[in-house]
């Protein structure tokens, strides 16, 4: 371990006496960020208008092709250009329907910076990278990182970095843009692969994309926070003829309304994502989730860099985890589609898998034991050192309770890393282990020099 004097100055240099942000903190909700299950009320009543257009559209759809897959009727739900979730409501935040680490806290993006800055001095401080994060939100977790980046600017002054954000909700990237640039960008610059341009009001350029494809190569950390939640998972039932695949279907006994069937027969899905050593009744696979971290693993393997995943999940052992969340409640996931976040438990086990060795992998390891060793206790101490007033000192103590708590945030979230094998094993001429590596930060201790 770093001496706690030694820890406490390079906090302290990272971020600055008080570093508060400027906009005043969102009063932390006294639920959990998302309740678990079991913790919901009454869903509310499907409103006119929208829900309604979503919920013809899906009718018709099934009523032309029959049930579609579970995965089908969350991407229509989420991300339908016209009416999905994230498309035109959001969500994210004590006015919308969940909340988030990012926006309990501060020092959560803050710490979180400096786990980048710190990756990036342990690999010879190169003199470029790219942040690039998936499912930004709000931007609230990216303008923290930014805070901390100009908090060590002198550190990072011969340093080219630029941010790219993947987002395809374009309500979110408008209050994206007004977070970080104040809303002065430029849509569809010509020569870019991305939707919009901008810069930080830090001066750093930022870029917005729909797909981690269209992000150019270079050496980039990726941040991955309640993203992998949000992608369409295919369930699978096993039954005494086989395993099934879970459908949604119209109801024939309720006008206008939706339920669950299984698949007569085997389907394409259940062929390819179930294993046969499978013990669980019930899964749930997320294909698309295995294709995008795919893309993380090329990429980190041919240009460098590394990766961070921070999610609900489990290791493979969770069976049924799909649920709507509507006004901080849980939300019957067929009612009024399009109104209601929807997400199921990541499965890091499955993240793994989909690496196939080509990177190593840390984690997944809990948010109360990473945010630890992150050095979140001291960042709590100078913020409260600095709070005069009882209400923020009040509001800090509780911010910190939803992170760290083992009921509340503290042990549902994990946090899961991806690096270059190189990064974590030196090998010399004949390729034996050298000098031992510097340690990863959050997965053991925090070194920054
Ligand atoms: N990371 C943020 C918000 C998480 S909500 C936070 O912690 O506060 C999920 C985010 O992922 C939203 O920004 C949503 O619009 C985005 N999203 C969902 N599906 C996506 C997809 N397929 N591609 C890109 N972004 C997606």
């Amino acid at each position: 371990m770093v001496p706690l004097p030694a820890r406490r100055a390079l906090l302290a240099a990272a971020l600055g006496p008080v570093g508060r942000r400027r906009l005043p903190r969102h009063q932390a909700p006294a639920t959990a960020a998302r309740p678990s299950s079991g913790a919901g009320g009454e869903p509310e009543a499907e409103g006119p208008g929208r829900a309604t257009a979503m919920l013809q559209h899906l009718l018709r759809k099934l009523r032309a092709t029959g049930p579609v897959t579970v995965a089908e009727y969350m991407r229509e739900a989420l991300t339908n250009p016209g009416q999905g979730y994230y498309t035109r409501r959001g969500g994210v935040g004590e006015s919308g329907d969940f909340v988030t680490s990012p926006e309990i806290s501060q020092a959560f993006g803050e710490l979180i910076g400096i786990w980048y800055v710190s990756e990036w001095i342990a690999t010879g401080k190169p003199q470029a990278f790219q942040l690039v994060e998936l499912g930004p939100g709000r931007g609230t977790l990216t303008d923290d990182i930014l805070r901390v980046f100009n908090q060590l600017a002198s550190l990072l002054s011969k340093c080219d970095v630029s941010i790219h954000l993947v987002e395809v909700s374009p309500k979110l990237s408008e209050i994206q843009a007004l977070m970080l640039t104040g809303g002065k960008v430029q849509s569809n610059p010509e020569d870019e692969s991305a939707y919009m341009k901008g810069v930080s009001k830090t001066g750093i350029p930022i870029f917005w994309y729909r797909d981690i494809q269209d992000v150019p190569p270079g050496y980039s950390f990726y941040l991955a926070h309640e993203f992998f939640d949000a992608l369409p998972i295919h369930k699978f039932q096993r039954t005494e003829k086989g395993w099934r695949e879970v459908l949604v279907d119209i109801d024939p006994d309720v006008p206008d309304q939706l339920r669950f069937v299984l698949s007569p027969s085997s389907t394409p899905a259940t062929e390819n994502f179930i294993p046969p050593e499978e013990t669980r009744d019930h899964v749930e696979v997320c294909p698309e989730a295995g294709v995008i971290l795919q893309r993380l693993v090329c990429r980190i393997e041919k240009d460098g860099g590394a990766a961070l995943v921070a999610d609900y999940g489990h290791d493979g052992t969770k069976t049924d985890t799909f649920r709507g969340f509507r006004n901080h409640k849980l939300h019957d996931v067929l009612r009024a589609p399009g109104t209601a976040d929807l997400t199921a438990d990541v499965d890091f086990s499955y993240l793994r898998k989909m690496t196939q060795g080509r990177t190593a992998t840390l984690g997944p390891i809990k948010q109360r034991e990473f945010l630890k060793n992150m050095g979140i206790d001291l960042r709590l101490q100078v913020l409260l050192q600095n709070s005069h007033d009882t209400a923020t000192r009040e509001q800090l103590l509780h911010s910190y309770d939803m992170l760290m708590n083992p009921q509340k945030m503290g042990d549902r979230f994990h946090f899961f890393a991806l690096l270059p094998h190189h990064r974590l094993v030196h090998l010399d001429k004949k390729q034996k282990p050298k000098s031992p590596v510097q340690p990863v930060a959050g997965f053991g201790e925090l070194l920054l020099k």
